[in-house]
This record gives structure tokens, sequence and C-alpha cells, in this order.
């Protein structure tokens, strides 16, 4: 027994009138990794695309445990008890590992998802970082168009996952810890360069003084960055997720960024940077994916590499062979 799908313009219609479940279904369209599925997917993207863009985009990273979820819980609830509408997705590459989301787990945030004006997806999981991140870019395109004005991405502090996030958010946050006066250390400079705002989390009780003590050093770290191109000063502050106290003033620097950056354009040159950014990046992504799923290249792959390894060819060698051989048997592909 199938249940019958329902078609692309019954999604799309769906989608527009803000029913969750055409959403959801669609999302999951997008996900497949069945290729008959893609022709309807991009038709339902397409469709959906004219109605989305007006959202806010906002990344929030940090390491496990910082508290990102409990976080979005309160920022979430925040926003919709301010008439918002609030998505938030998950990009973690680890579940492609584990089959399984711990990002954007449902009962992570209890109270949010009882909410009808937030809707929380879970990651997407894929073989690549690329491929997951790439339907998270399209799963806001969707949400947009559901209505959502608010899009939070969460993902997790480790690998590049920072930096596709980064790449499809207008906002992005660090989410921190005070430590022992060690708050400089370990952190990657990379992450600390994309972050628009670096909110140090769990100021309450007894950590209260730390946490300001940490922001002050943050702060001054800040400093040591070239400005950005949008003109933007990243800001730090400090909150309590548990509490509540701080959670209005990340949305006040919000918003403080947002007037700045859309009155000097800079909010839409970067979308347009990103749309294009997402362009090629999925060229690349496919390129790849065509290259090493072709027979000849995995069965000269390896030992490829093992001449490469023992010096028997230059790298560079190899790999033009490798290419060559690609391109050629494209070509006999196309002329059969
Ligand atoms: P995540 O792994 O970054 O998503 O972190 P969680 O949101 O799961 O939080 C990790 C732990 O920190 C949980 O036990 C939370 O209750 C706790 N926590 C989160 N935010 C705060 C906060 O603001 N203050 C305090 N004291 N604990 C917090």
């Amino acid at each position: 027994f199938r249940k019958i799908q329902p078609s692309a313009t019954a999604l799309v219609e769906g989608i527009l009138a803000g029913n969750i479940t055409a959403l959801s279904r669609a999302i999951t369209l997008v996900e497949s990794t069945n290729n008959n599925h893609l022709s309807k997917a991009n038709e339902v993207i397409n469709a959906c695309l004219p109605h989305s863009g007006k959202s806010m985009r906002i990344g929030i990273t940090g390491v496990p445990g910082v508290g990102k979820s409990t976080f979005i819980e309160a920022f979430g609830k925040f926003l919709t008890n301010q008439g918002k509408k609030v998505a938030v997705l998950a990009v973690d590459p680890s579940s492609t590992i584990s089959h399984g989301s711990i990002l954007g787990d449902k009962t992570r945030m209890e109270e949010l998802v009882k909410d009808k004006n937030a809707y929380i997806r879970p990651s997407a999981s894929g073989e690549t970082l690329g491929g997951v991140a790439r339907k998270t870019r399209e799963t806001i395109t969707l949400c947009e168009a559901c209505g959502f004005d608010t899009i939070i991405i969460e993902t997790v502090g480790v690998g590049q996952s920072e930096t596709a996030v980064h790449s499809m958010v207008d906002f992005f946050l660090l989410l921190k810890i005070a430590g022992a006066g060690d708050e400089l250390q370990g952190i990657k400079r990379g992450i600390m360069e994309m972050a628009d705002a670096i909110v140090i989390n769990k100021a309450d009780g007894d950590n209260i003084k730390k946490a300001q003590f940490a922001k002050m050093e943050f702060n001054r770290a800040l400093h040591l960055f070239p400005a950005k191109k949008s003109g933007w000063i990243p800001k730090t502050s400090t909150c309590s997720a548990i509490t509540q106290e701080g959670i209005p003033v990340v949305w006040e620097i919000i918003q403080k960024f947002l007037a700045l950056t859309k009155e000097n354009q800079s909010f839409f040159e970067k979308r347009k940077e990103q749309n294009q950014y997402w362009m090629l990046e999925t060229i690349n992504e496919q390129l790849k994916i065509n290259f090493y799923n072709q027979h000849e290249i995995q069965n000269l792959l390896e030992p490829t590499k093992k001449a490469v390894q023992n010096n028997e060819i230059s790298p560079f060698a190899a790999a033009q062979k490798l290419l060559n051989l690609y391109q050629n048997s494209k070509n006999n592909q196309q002329n059969m």
C-alpha cells in the first residue's frame, strides 16, 4: 500500500497557504537521494523562490554543551511572543554517520516544538557535508515561502559545517561559555572571524562575573580582526538561556545589524554573493561525485595513490592522468 504522493503543484499551494504538512513533505522531497525525486523537488523550489527571501536568517554555532538548544528554545519563544514565525533548521555533518541527528532534535526544545508559530526540522543526512548543507539551503527557501520570517540554523562547533552555515545566513552568532581565564584558547580563529556576535551563555548564578570577564576578553580579541565589509562591528554580550536574562539584548543586536546592513545595502549584496556561492558549490560537489563514481576512476584511484606514495609518478602528473581518463571516457560515452 503506497500513499498517493501530492503533485508538485499541490505541495506549492500548501506551502504558500502556510500548511506545515505540505512544508514537511516538500522538505522530505528535497532531502531525498532518489534521483527520480530531483525534478519534482526542483519544481517545488523554483515555484517557492519568488515567495522567499523575506526573512532574517540567523546561524548559531558553539561546541556541544554550550547551550545551543536551550538558547534556541528561549530565543525562539522570545521571538514567537513578539509575533514572529520561527523555523529552526540544523546542519549536522555527524548525522551522516549516526543516521540520526542530535541537532534540532525535537525533544531538546520541548516548549518551542509545541508552539504553533515555530517549526523545528532536524538536520538532513547525506554523504557529504556539502550535500547536507545544500539541502538545508533549499529548505530555507521552502520555510520562507511557508511564511516563516525568522530562520535559525544551528550547527555544531566542529569541522567545516560553520563555513557552510555562514554562507547561508545573514547573521552569524557564536555561543560560548566562560572558562577559567582560558577564553581565547582552543577557539578556532576562523570561526571568531565569521562571528557577527559572540554571546557568552550560562551567565547566571556564580557564573555571572566570569561571563562578564569573558565578554571583555572576547571584545578585545574581536578588535584585532580586520573590519567587516559590511561595516558592522561584531558585538559581545552575555546571557542565560535558563533565566532568559540577556535574550532580548541579543535580538536588539540583530536589529541594529539589520538596520545598518540594509541601509548600506551590504545585506542584499551578501545574499547575492551567497546565491552565487551555492551555485558554484553545487557544481563543484556534483563534478566531484561524478568523477569519483566513475567506473575507470574507481578502478585506478587506489593503484595511482600507491604509485604517488612511492614516488613512481608525481602527484600532479597522476592527477592529470586520472582527469584525462575521466574526460576521455565521458567523450566516449557521448559518442556512443
Ligand atoms: P548544546 O549541546 O549546545 O545544544 O547544549 P544544551 O542546550 O543541550 O545544554 C547543555 C547543558 O547546559 C544542559 O544541561 C543545559 O541545561 C545547560 N544550560 C544551557 N544553557 C544554560 C544556561 O544559560 N545556564 C545554565 N546554568 N545552564 C545552561
